[in-house]
């Protein structure tokens, strides 16, 4: 199965994301780790993003789709994959989509973690303190929260228009958004 999350920063993606992926053996690809990764060993690719990842803003398109190209390109993606972080614009998602149609795959199921603003501006201040990630500044968070609803929030409306995204009420405790998600993931036959 081939799934994809969407939500705003803080709705628990990530979190649920590692859920579902150890629960049904799955890779978890998250283009947040992967760009975190890549600016802790300091290759080209983690130079050249630091600055924007700093300031919340978006990676280029091009480098997040060559990115994605290849993450999807290895073999452990074969039954399947968690999709956490790309497509985060329109340009993105259709580049996923010829992606997947040049490997015979599509996306099963879109599941939207919906919280409000509020909400996650809340846990995302309270990670700042735990976590200390750059990004986590109030003038970063707030920056990404606005460009998720300006560019990445269009896009349910996207996959709502081919009738697979199943919104998910991300403002309750971690085990029961699982429960919701597990429910989901059944009903659309994505899993036994
Ligand atoms: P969050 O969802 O909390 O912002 P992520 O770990 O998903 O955290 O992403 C952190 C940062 O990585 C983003 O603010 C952005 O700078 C960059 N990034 C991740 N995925 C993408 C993407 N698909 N397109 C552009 N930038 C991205």
């Amino acid at each position: 199965m081939n799934v994809l999350l969407l939500g705003p920063q803080g709705a628990g993606k990530g979190t649920q994301a590692k859920r579902i992926a150890a629960e049904y053996g799955l890779p978890h690809i998250a283009t947040g780790d992967i760009l975190r990764r890549a600016m802790a060993d300091g290759t080209p690719l983690g130079r050249k993003v630091k600055p924007i990842y700093d300031s919340g803003g978006l990676v280029p398109d091009d480098l997040m789709i060559e990115l994605i190209r290849a993450r999807l390109s290895e073999p452990d993606t074969e039954h399947g994959f968690i999709l956490d972080g790309f497509p985060r614009t329109f340009v993105q998602a259709e580049a996923l989509d010829t992606m997947l149609r040049e490997i015979d795959k599509q996306l099963d199921l879109v599941l939207e973690l919906q919280v409000p603003d509020e909400v996650a501006a809340e846990r995302l201040t309270k990670r700042a303190t735990l976590e200390g990630r750059p990004d986590d500044t109030p003038e970063a968070i707030r920056r990404r929260l606005e460009l998720y609803h300006e560019e990445t929030e269009p896009l349910v409306e996207y996959y709502r228009s081919r009738g697979n995204v199943v919104g998910i009420h991300g403002d309750r405790s971690e085990n029961e958004v699982f429960a919701e998600i597990q429910q989901a993931l059944e009903q659309a036959g994505a899993v036994a």
